[in-house]
């Protein structure tokens, strides 16, 4: 057929071989293991180490410490209060000529426990016993009530003894819920906004109902929970003060649909593109330029904060290793940034049937054809996004195209509709070229996410393509 030079979008699927199944299951399974396990950014950073260690990555600091000399081929990687790490594989080219960078979040929407979080209903009698939370990131509160959740995170003691904690992902543990409004009584309720259904403040953690035997004491099913947290952790009641508790949904990533070609699993955002980005990282050696993959915290709340991307810990990463390679000045380290390439990956919208009013069919990501390059994101007008220059995106499109990648283009929905941001902004203050792209998700933000696994595998083909090539 002569071509009619008209733009095609076509589905990854068609063009998978056996061999390409086979590989596009074996990622699949090995990302499902890693969110199943993983819903935490500590969580994600702990077994990411040990997945880099195996593959030969050694630890910064103790390259810092030893006074080690690096050189081209070696791999490091830079762990930053255990929520946020940053992996190096050193190119053969100076560092100067740039790094070329794979940046991704591994926070994702919960709700986080109060800093006084544990109580029992006295006012109404009820004796239930509850923890106050406070949610992170963009959330429909009304999605979190009566499903199964679990616990993650740790307690810090004031020896700074760390109690590591995970209740309700065994099949053998108690969950948790927050409970919701009788359909029979919601006459008032499901006239409230969306926004109003349920509220901040009734995200409430139903986690006990047995009193102890002494009955002169107020808070008899409060003070059993608080006995049950002594006697299996040995924490009380004020070290929750000193705790990251994070509530998130229970259960396993499992593959959706009767061709198995999708997965319903929380965290795809941003764990989806951390993961991908991770494992093309550990697929590189010895390249010609410095590889970078930067796995951030807090991108959900704004980047904020030290683990987040807007501090300084990569940039200050970046100077020990120059250092390392006796290669630092305050110029050089500018110069590697400025030169720099990035690919600020985050999930995409991807295109629903359900509520087409909302997408501009047109500049929509599809499910199933492939990773999504987003040339801008942002609010009202695309601002506080980056906005990726067209010479930086000819370059991406050669090399996807060289490497048989399958992209797609997609905006996050209408003008005016709402709209988002990514850390690509925080990169591209450095000088360099950045563009936004990565996996379209279905019901984004919600306790549990969709994606296609043809995009998860074509994702992780671009970022390899990219390492290889950018
Ligand atoms: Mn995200
Ligand atoms: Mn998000």
């Amino acid at each position: 057929m002569e071509d009619d030079h008209s733009r095609k979008l076509k589905f990854a699927w068609d063009k998978y071989e056996d061999k390409d199944i086979e590989s596009l299951n074996c990622l699949s399974s090995e990302y499902k293991a890693f969110l199943s396990k993983c819903k935490t950014e500590r969580e994600c950073v702990k077994e990411l180490i040990l997945d880099a260690e195996r593959k030969g990555f050694k630890s910064l600091k103790s390259a810092i410490e030893n006074g080690e000399k690096l050189k081209p081929g070696d791999k490091l990687y830079a762990n930053n209060m255990d929520k946020n790490l940053i992996l190096y594989t050193l190119g053969k080219e100076p560092l100067e000529k740039g790094l070329t960078i794979l940046g991704a979040h591994i926070d994702s929407p919960r709700m986080d426990l109060k800093q006084n979080p544990l109580y029992e209903d006295i006012l109404y009698t009820t004796h239930l016993s509850y923890f106050k939370t406070h949610y992170y990131g963009g959330i429909k509160k009304y999605q979190w009530v009566t499903i199964p959740l679990a616990i993650h995170g740790v307690v810090i003691l004031k020896d700074g003894k760390e109690v590591n904690i995970v209740i309700g992902e065994d099949d053998e543990d108690p969950v948790f819920c927050v409970t919701d409004l009788l359909i029979h009584l919601s006459l008032d309720q499901l006239d409230k906004k969306g926004s109003k259904v349920i509220e901040g403040e009734d995200l409430n953690i139903l986690l006990g109902s047995i009193p102890i035997k002494d009955k002169d004491e107020k808070y008899r099913v409060k003070i059993n929970v608080l006995k049950l947290l002594y006697d299996k952790y040995g924490i009380e009641e004020e070290d929750f003060a000193s705790s990251e508790l994070e509530i998130v949904p229970s259960g396993k990533a499992r593959d959706c649909g009767f061709d198995r070609s999708m997965i319903l699993a929380y965290g795809h955002d941003d764990r989806v593109c951390a993961y991908t980005s991770f494992a093309a990282q550990l697929n590189i050696e010895n390249p010609e330029r410095t590889c970078v993959c930067l796995l951030v915290d807090k991108e959900e709340i704004g980047s904020a904060g030290a683990t987040g991307m807007s501090s300084m810990y990569f940039e200050n990463s970046l100077a020990e290793v120059m250092s390392l390679c006796g290669d630092y000045s305050d110029l050089k380290l500018r110069r590697t940034l400025q030169n720099s390439k990035m690919l600020s990956s985050d999930v995409s919208a991807a295109f629903d049937s359900n509520f087409y009013s909302v997408m501009d069919i047109r500049n929509s990501a599809f499910l199933g054809m492939g990773v999504v390059f987003n040339k801008y994101t942002g609010v009202k007008g695309k601002v506080g996004c980056n906005d990726a220059n067209p010479e930086f995106i000819a370059n991406i499109r050669a090399i996807m195209e060289k490497h048989n990648v399958y992209w797609q283009t997609g905006e996050l929905g209408k003008v005016d509709q709402g709209g988002g941001g990514t850390i690509a902004y925080i990169m591209a203050k450095y000088g360099m070229n950045v563009i936004d792209c990565g996996v379209p998700v279905l019901s984004m933000h919600s306790p549990n996410e969709v994606v296609s696994k043809a995009d998860v595998y074509e994702t992780y083909k671009a970022y390899l393509a990219f390492l290889k090539e950018a």
